[in-house]
């Protein structure tokens, strides 16, 4: 973001301050909302650390500061009226100080990426007694196959009365087409991407 860019946005709006969103940069998982004046700003495009204004302690807060769990700043857009930022970071940790991965852990599509984050760092990590490790040390083929099965049964399913056994097979579908995605180094976010791209194409 140039200085220029920097002085068009709307500083005046609102005391100052804009509103700030902080999306995961991995997944699209929204994370949680902070308030930047322009100095917090700068300080975030200087560090490559998201920093906020925070208004309860009154003075520039760089979220993990005290429990190290920042972040890392990727990308960084206005929206259409240069009133709000939508901040794309990598966290280092959780980034809810709840504990937990979002402050907004209920949203739409926020479990769907955290699924993904999940099976993740199971693929790194390997941990025993886990199904997902269990697929994935059964081979890249041995998990196509299970998603062959489950799309099968995920078709039978959509063909009969009752949503219970769809909804349960397309869940199956779902959580092993990640881990198939996962054991080739991709995520749910390329398939999104490939969506969108096909989405733009047509308008
Ligand atoms: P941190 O910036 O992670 O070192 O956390 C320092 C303090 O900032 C915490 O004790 C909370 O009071 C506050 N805080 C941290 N993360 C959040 C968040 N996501 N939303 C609101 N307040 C937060
Ligand atoms: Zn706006
Ligand atoms: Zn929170
Ligand atoms: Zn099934």
């Amino acid at each position: 973001m140039s200085p220029d860019q920097i002085a068009g946005l709307a500083w005046d709006k609102q005391g100052g301050l804009l509103p700030a969103v902080v999306q995961d940069a991995g997944n699209g998982r929204v994370l949680m909302l902070g308030y930047m004046d322009r100095a917090a700003l700068e300080a975030t495009l200087a560090s490559g650390r998201v920093t906020f204004f925070s208004r309860s302690k009154q003075r520039l807060w760089m979220k993990g500061e005290t429990s190290g769990d920042v972040l890392e700043l990727v990308r960084l857009e206005t929206d259409c009226d240069a009133d709000t930022l939508l901040v794309q970071a990598r966290p280092h940790g959780p980034t809810c100080h709840l504990g937990r991965g979002s402050c907004f852990p209920d949203a739409p599509g926020s479990f769907l990426a955290e699924l993904d984050a999940l099976v993740q760092a199971r693929e790194r990590e390997r941990p025993a007694g886990s199904y997902t490790t269990s697929l994935f040390e059964g081979g890249v083929r041995r998990v196509a196959q299970k998603v062959g099965e489950e799309g099968v049964e995920t078709a039978l399913a959509g063909v009969a009365q009752d949503d219970e056994p769809l909804l349960g097979e397309a869940a199956d579908l779902v959580f092993h087409l990640t881990v198939l995605l996962r054991a080739r180094g991709l995520g749910l976010a390329d398939v999104e991407r490939v969506l969108r791209q096909r989405h733009a194409a047509k308008r």
